[in-house]
């Protein structure tokens, strides 16, 4: 040990020459407390790439070694790409590997005119190919529509009186033009929309919403909202800032907020299937969809108590995408807030949408533009020739379309019995 230490530190404590050192020497000065684990990158991949395997080898060894599980995550190709370089200091820290999802097709499915060819990732047996039997029953097509855009961040202030808050919160109406003027200088693509001050007791919860282009927008609204708070304690130097987020934005958790007032993209999908398609595709009829979907979606869900849970299944569509695309996967749950309609119009056919009030998605930053990812993208028509705002609009209407697919099949196979049968063939 005294000699590994010795090789590894000059008399001045500077690291040498790491990256000749065998994997066994480098865990014993990790253990040693002289290197970091979680800088082993930074430290063995200075001039040669290749060592980002080594630094994940050696990371995992020791988390195996600690854990006492032989545990093995995979590791080979890893960097195939310069994958490693691009996901370092951004997406993961402690990287000991890689785990493979796989990511089937759903299409041709037509959204707002355009064919399209939807990916999910999952490893759910049944999902996709449920998904795209909805998708052959859609053959009319389907139209979508962002009705709303803007994603918050609820910074959390308080007060040692009522009164200062009421005052707050006045001022804070008051002054909009100036916080909007602000929070739009740090970013070319976000436009602070509103602030609405919500009270209790002493505490002000301020919720910023803005519209942050392509980008689902959560650093842009935290980077803005922060700036903002700087300039409003000098109006009020009595404010204690107790969080950046006050949990009323309300990210990555469910909430009636969201589902009433919307958060990220707001976006309704409808389509018209063919009372005949019900029959031979669906192996349905209209009537028994609507009664199941009244009291399944509807009665059973309120009976359940939910928020914003009035849907067969539209987290599974949501997630298997996010993951596809590079979301926020966490961001899944409040972008699952969704709401199944069937009617039966006046020639019998059905009147089939979904709504969903918060779908908070990007199509730049976070994973989105990791290789998979960015392809997973542009399989879905996404690239950089809309306006700034425009894709990220296009990949929440396709998303909603995928829905509306996969809530049309999984409650017509409900209403048939078909669900077991197909997950005890697909699913096991
Ligand atoms: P971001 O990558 O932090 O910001 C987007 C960047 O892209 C900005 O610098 C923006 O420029 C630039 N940009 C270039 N073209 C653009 C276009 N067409 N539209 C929009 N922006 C464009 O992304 P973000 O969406 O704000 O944040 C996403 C990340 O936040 C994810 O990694 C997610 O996991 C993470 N996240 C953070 C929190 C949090 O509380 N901070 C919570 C949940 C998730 P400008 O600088 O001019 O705006």
């Amino acid at each position: 040990m005294v000699n590994i230490q010795k090789k590894l530190f000059s008399s001045k404590s500077k690291i040498i020459d790491l990256k000749n050192l065998s994997d066994k020497s480098i865990k014993d000065s990790i253990r040693l407390g002289k290197i970091s684990q979680y800088n082993l990158e930074n430290e063995l991949c200075k001039n040669n790439n290749s060592n980002y395997i080594k630094a994940t080898r050696i990371r995992q060894s020791l988390f195996r070694e600690k854990s006492g599980n032989n545990f093995k995550i995979p590791i080979d190709k890893f960097n195939s790409n310069n994958f490693y370089e691009k996901i370092l200091n951004k997406n993961c820290e402690n990287v000991i590997g890689y785990i493979p999802i796989p990511v089937g097709c759903i299409g041709p499915i037509t959204i707002n005119k355009e064919v399209c060819y939807i990916p999910m990732a999952t490893t759910e047996g049944a999902l996709v190919a449920s998904t795209n039997r909805g998708c052959k029953a859609l053959n009319n097509g389907i139209k979508s529509y962002v009705i709303n855009d803007g994603m918050t961040r609820s910074p959390l202030v308080n007060f040692s009186s009522v009164q200062r808050s009421i005052e707050f919160k006045t001022w804070i109406e008051n002054n909009f033009d100036l916080l909007k003027k602000i929070f739009n200088s740090l970013t070319k693509f976000g436009n602070l929309k509103s602030i609405k001050c919500n009270l209790a007791g002493i505490n002000v919860y301020i919720r910023f919403n803005a519209t942050t282009g392509d980008a689902m927008g959560m650093n842009m609204l935290g980077k803005g909202s922060s700036k903002c708070l700087e300039e409003i304690k000098k109006y009020f130097p009595d404010m204690k800032i107790l969080s950046l987020s006050g949990n009323t934005c309300t990210d990555k958790k469910s909430s009636a907020i969201n589902w009433i007032n919307g958060r990220g993209k707001s976006v309704i999908a409808e389509a018209i299937i063919d009372k005949n398609i019900v029959k031979n595709v669906l192996k349905t009829d209209v009537n028994s969809l609507i009664e199941l979907n009244y009291k399944k979606n509807l009665i059973g869900s309120s009976l359940a108590g939910s928020i914003g849970g009035f849907n067969a299944h539209a987290s599974n569509i949501i997630t298997s995408i996010f993951i596809a695309t590079g979301q926020d996967p966490a961001q899944n749950i409040g972008s699952s807030n969704c709401m199944t309609l069937f009617e039966k119009l006046d020639d019998g056919n059905l009147h089939m949408s979904v709504t969903l009030p918060s779908l908070e998605v990007g199509t730049i930053g976070g994973g989105t533009g990791l290789p998979g990812q960015k392809e997973c993208l542009k399989m879905m028509g996404i690239n950089d020739t809309l306006l700034a705002g425009g894709n990220s609009k296009k990949l929440s209407m396709k998303i909603s379309g995928a829905v509306l697919a996969g809530e049309l099949s999984l409650l017509s196979a409900l209403t048939t019995d078909d669900l077991i049968k197909a997950h005890m063939k697909l699913n096991r």
